[in-house]
């Protein structure tokens, strides 16, 4: 999702630069236009708008994150220039439409900068409407070039509308991941035990629909010998330090595709799926076996633990009651305890 969301954050700023390539090349078309008209006031104002593309080209080149920046001085541009055309040429030629059709560019940079973004859409339809009354008719272009104009003003407008609903159709794609991307750390949170970092208990159930439909699995519950007596001689965080380190070596033994969780307190229930019930017994041996070798050092005490576990198994055919699968590894784990801890319990 990482990678869409980069690759999506690319395109929107390769669409913006083509974007202003496009409109530097509908002014150099302009420039040319002027040039056979021979309007000379309009010739210069080209050459300036042109000097403003290779500077805005040049700022999103140099640092893509001005593209917002970018997108302003381009809004600028573009009402001054049709200003400036509208008050040279007439109302007629098209320029007006530019107006209403930045007011397009608008919704696309409106992300982020919501009140400027209504500023300037509403500046946009008032000069649109002021032009229409104030500005006087002139007779510079004739009837040709007034409709040469205005048909291109409408290509113009087309083709940018294309752009922008394209670059909206993207940019809603980025805003809907970047709510999945959050969703997705709240149900991380959600479903971690803060101090172990393992999963919690509400993960079990997603991990149960989502990877052991009519499959075989063992589920356990293990549960440290009198880690009370960790607490009670070390103090609460040396027996924080225990869990740590039972919750990561329980995190090495499984394979990643085995779930492990704290279940609650000093408890944590595993499933090991497709796997018999003597191999998931041997695996869980070797979990006891290992722990009864290892001693866990702070300053200059050696803390040893152990665990019992009791083990409920599921063959992948009849029908899977959770519920009861943990009351039963939870009942061997109680029989374990009252007959003398450390065990393995199933039946
Ligand atoms: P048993 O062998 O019967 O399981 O004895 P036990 O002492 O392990 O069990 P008991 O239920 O009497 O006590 C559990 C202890 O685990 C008490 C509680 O303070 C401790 N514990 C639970 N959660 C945490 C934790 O997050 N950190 C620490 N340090 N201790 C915890
Ligand atoms: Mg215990
Ligand atoms: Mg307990």
């Amino acid at each position: 999702m990482k990678t869409e969301y980069n690759h999506l954050r690319v395109k929107i700023y390769d669409i913006f630069i083509t974007t202003i390539w496009l409109v530097t090349f509908f002014h150099l078309a302009y420039f040319v236009l002027f040039y056979i008209i021979f309007i000379p006031k309009l010739i210069i104002v080209e050459i300036f708008s042109l000097f403003i593309y290779a500077f805005i080209i040049t700022i999103i080149k140099k640092n893509p994150h001005s593209l917002k920046i970018a997108s302003y001085v381009f809004q600028v541009e573009v009402t001054l220039h049709t200003i400036i055309c509208i008050y040279t040429l007439g109302f007629g030629a098209g320029f007006e439409l530019l107006f209403l059709a930045f007011v397009l560019v608008n919704l696309f940079i409106s992300i982020g900068y919501a009140s400027i973004t209504k500023f300037l859409t509403f500046l946009q339809v008032v000069l649109f409407i002021l032009c229409y009354y104030i500005i006087p008719d002139t007779d510079i272009l004739s009837s040709f070039w007034t409709k040469f104009l205005y048909v291109y003003h409408i290509i113009f407008i087309c083709i940018l509308a294309i752009i922008i609903s394209y670059m909206l159709e993207l940019a809603n794609r980025l805003a809907y991941l970047n709510i999945q991307q959050d969703r997705d750390k709240l149900k991380d949170i959600s479903e971690q035990d803060p101090l172990t970092k393992l999963s919690n208990r509400h993960a079990l159930q997603n991990f149960i629909s989502e990877n052991l439909v009519n499959k075989n699995f063992a589920l356990i519950i293990a549960d440290i010998d009198d880690f009370k007596s960790v607490n009670d001689t070390f103090g609460h965080s040396v027996g924080d330090m225990v869990l740590v380190r039972i919750a990561n070596m329980l995190k090495n033994i499984f394979r990643h595709e085995d779930f492990v969780c704290r279940w609650g307190g000093e408890e944590f229930l595993i499933i090991i799926h497709d796997v018999d019930k003597n191999s998931a017994v041997n695996i869980v041996k070797r979990v006891s076996h290992m722990l009864n070798t290892t001693s866990f050092k702070h300053n200059e005490n050696i803390i040893k633990t152990t665990m019992t576990f009791g083990i409920s198994y599921y063959d992948g055919y009849s029908e899977l009651d959770l519920q009861k699968m943990i009351k039963h590894a939870d009942d061997l784990l109680y029989k374990g305890k009252t007959t003398g801890k450390n065990k393995i319990m199933l039946d």
